[in-house]
């Protein structure tokens, strides 16, 4: 991924589901020149990558594997940011409800979230990123530039 900016570093956007990261963390990403992480987006394509392959959403270690032999790349095109695994888009693939609840199940694997530290920080090493999701400011980047934690109630 790169960054037109010269501001190098990470911002990092936490919070509650439904308090509004995407947008803030698209947002800023767009005004600060740098590119939007998107860790829902990892966690749902190990999610998809396992029903694909017949790995139980509840096996830690091969999950864990998974994450760490995967080719992950986000690629800017018009409309959005496509995620691309091995080649393959599957920008809308991951966005069932079905990998939803994969994501939601896959992400409470201790080994997992380990794994996906790694492949998470070597996006935040290049340029300005806005890493957006869950433990960003706390565990994967505790050296974040900037760290916002957003809240909201529902109405809002
Ligand atoms: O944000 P999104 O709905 O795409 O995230 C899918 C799921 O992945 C979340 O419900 C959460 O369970 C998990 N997740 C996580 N840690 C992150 C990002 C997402 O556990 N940093």
């Amino acid at each position: 991924m790169a960054s037109e900016n010269s501001l190098r570093g990470v911002i990092a956007v936490d919070g509650p589901a439904g308090a509004g990261k995407s947008t803030v963390a698209l947002r800023l990403a767009e005004r600060l020149g740098g590119v939007r992480l998107d860790t829902g987006a990892i966690y749902r394509t190990v999610a998809l990558l396992a029903s694909e392959r017949g790995v139980d959403w509840d096996d830690g270690a091969s999950l864990a594997r998974l994450a760490a032999e995967m080719e992950l790349r986000f690629v800017a095109a018009e409309g959005g940011q496509r995620v691309v695994v091995d080649g393959r888009d599957v920008s809308e693939a991951i966005r069932t409800p079905e990998m939803s609840r994969g994501a939601s199940t896959v992400s409470q694997h201790g080994e997992l979230r380990e794994a996906l530290m790694e492949v998470q920080r070597g996006f935040g090493a290049h340029g300005l990123v806005v890493a957006e999701g869950r433990d960003m400011g706390t565990t994967v980047f505790p050296d974040a530039l900037v760290k916002l934690f957003l809240t909201a109630s529902p109405e809002i």
